[in-house]
């Protein structure tokens, strides 16, 4: 099927876009979101956390926002208080799902980076909202990117290793379908997330986290993938490479335990 580029791609712009702050890969002193009196054009304040709009809004037909989850520049979200991660969480769906609610925007997604190879340039956490006015990510992204080799279920709550990746090798996918299991959700979350930079296969210090809903769909979709060099096969054919079965199964395994660990933990809110 012959695409239309201009709504198969995003331009960034590129001038703007060097003129950014990095903290990330520059060892920048400044953090524009601890000097919280001298942000711009903020949505909304709830505790610690403020939804914004971007103030380098690089991205072409886009309405770029974001959320500065704490007043630690420091923080990681795998080791937020698991109460602090869901009430993060929850306002991460609120905005998110406020944004879908606007229909000015043909898709809106809702991500978040962390580390040195996710993409990021500010180190202090932050999730992102952008609704993009040309681009459906589900022309692209479809349900079967979401599915795969089990790893856990529990009630409203399944968890898989994508057995058809977007990119390759190790992607972990969290399905909820009861949001009353949110807390118990976002709790797993912090423990794939924890998994993905110090029990990975090899070294890794960077990953993503990446929301989804899908039409007539209620459920909720989040995929957590760990960040290294890209792999060429991907970049030069679109082919995503998976891990062969015996590495996979131990994998599977090591991540079950560490999601067995959390869930014997006592009851969180
Ligand atoms: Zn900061």
């Amino acid at each position: 099927m012959e695409q239309n580029p201009f709504t198969h791609t995003l331009e960034y712009n590129l001038d703007l876009g060097k003129t950014k702050p990095d903290t990330v890969h520059r060892h920048e002193k400044y953090c524009p979101f601890c000097d919280v009196k001298n942000l711009k054009n903020v949505l909304e304040t709830r505790g610690h956390m403020i939804w914004l709009e971007n103030a380098f809004p690089v991205l072409k037909d886009c309405w770029q926002t974001l959320i500065i989850e704490t007043d630690d520049c420091d923080g990681e979200f795998s080791e937020y208080d698991p109460a602090y991660a869901v009430e993060m969480i929850r306002f991460g769906l609120e905005k998110w799902h406020q944004v879908q609610a606007m229909d000015r925007f043909r898709s809106v997604v809702f991500y978040r980076n962390h580390g040195y190879m996710s993409g990021g340039t500010i180190h202090h956490p932050h999730s992102q909202i952008v609704g993009l006015e040309k681009y459906d990510y589900h022309d692209d992204v479809k349900l079967y990117h979401l599915q795969g080799h089990p790893v856990l279920q529990s009630p409203g709550i399944e968890v898989n290793l994508s057995a058809r990746p977007i990119i390759g090798f190790y992607e972990v996918n969290l399905i909820l379908s009861d949001d009353a299991q949110l807390p118990l959700f976002v709790h797993y979350m912090q423990i794939v997330s924890h998994f993905m930079i110090h029990d990975f296969v090899w070294h890794n210090e960077s990953y993503n986290i990446f929301f989804y809903t899908f039409p007539d769909d209620p459920k909720l979709y989040v995929k957590i993938v760990p960040r290294f060099l890209t792999n060429p096969l991907y970049v030069g054919y679109m082919i995503p490479q998976t891990a062969n079965e015996g590495h996979r199964n131990r994998f599977i395994e090591r991540l079950q335990k560490a999601l067995a660990a959390a869930s014997n933990q006592p009851e969180r809110k």
